[in-house]
């Protein structure tokens, strides 16, 4: 049988428990080898992030050394300007054994807007788009649904956004993190300003 390999890429700002149980549910049901995490050095929707790229590369190997079918490309970090998904896919192809099967995972967020991304059609001809379909959401578009596996996920109310925002307030993270991130967004200092 092909090796199939998942990619996952975002801007992990930090990453989450809700990406991490995203990650696991479709390595399951898919079937996945393997679950490539790629931290985007500039996401061409978000724009420049403040938080270093390095920082979050290392936050996301820390969430996922523990399991064996998780790794963590620095791929996009090497690569200068926005971080493309098309330019990401093919180099992970070229690179992987011949016949190897590529499953893009994402949330429904990023599959609303997947039409706008770069090369879109070349994304779902070579990829199978994988969709976390948090509550049957009615509206990714048609052309995307039709061509995209929708995964049926528990609704999982976790965003990095809010994470940068309870750490700022001094709220607690505990829970929404793993530990060693919660540990290393302490040390670092990172999202208090
Ligand atoms: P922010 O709050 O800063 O926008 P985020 O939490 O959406 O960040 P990203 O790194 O931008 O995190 O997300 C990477 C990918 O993970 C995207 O495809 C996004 O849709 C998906 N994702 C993020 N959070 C969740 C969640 N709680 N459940 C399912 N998918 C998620």
């Amino acid at each position: 049988m092909s090796f199939r390999l998942g990619i996952f890429g975002g801007t992990f700002d930090p990453i989450h428990l809700g990406h991490l149980i995203v990650a696991e549910l479709a390595r399951c049901l898919l079937r996945l080898d393997r679950v490539l995490f790629v931290p985007a050095r500039i996401p061409p929707h978000k724009g420049p992030v403040a938080t270093e790229p390095e920082h979050r590369f290392r936050m996301t190997c820390l969430a996922t050394e523990n399991n064996p079918h998780f790794a963590v490309s620095d791929l996009e970090l090497r690569r200068e300007g926005p971080s493309y998904t098309v330019d990401t896919l093919r180099t992970l192809r070229a690179e992987s054994p011949e016949g190897t099967d590529t499953y893009l995972l994402m949330g429904a967020d990023s599959a609303r807007d997947l039409e706008t991304w770069k090369d879109s059609d070349i994304l779902l001809e070579e990829a199978t788009v994988v969709v976390a379909d948090r509550r049957g959401d009615g509206d990714i578009p048609a052309c995307v649904r039709e061509r995209a596996t929708l995964l049926s996920t528990p609704l999982i109310e976790i965003s990095s956004s809010d994470i940068r925002r309870r750490v700022r307030d001094g709220r607690t993270i505990r829970y929404l993190v793993a530990d060693s991130v919660e540990s290393y967004i302490r040390s670092e200092g990172l999202y208090r300003s």
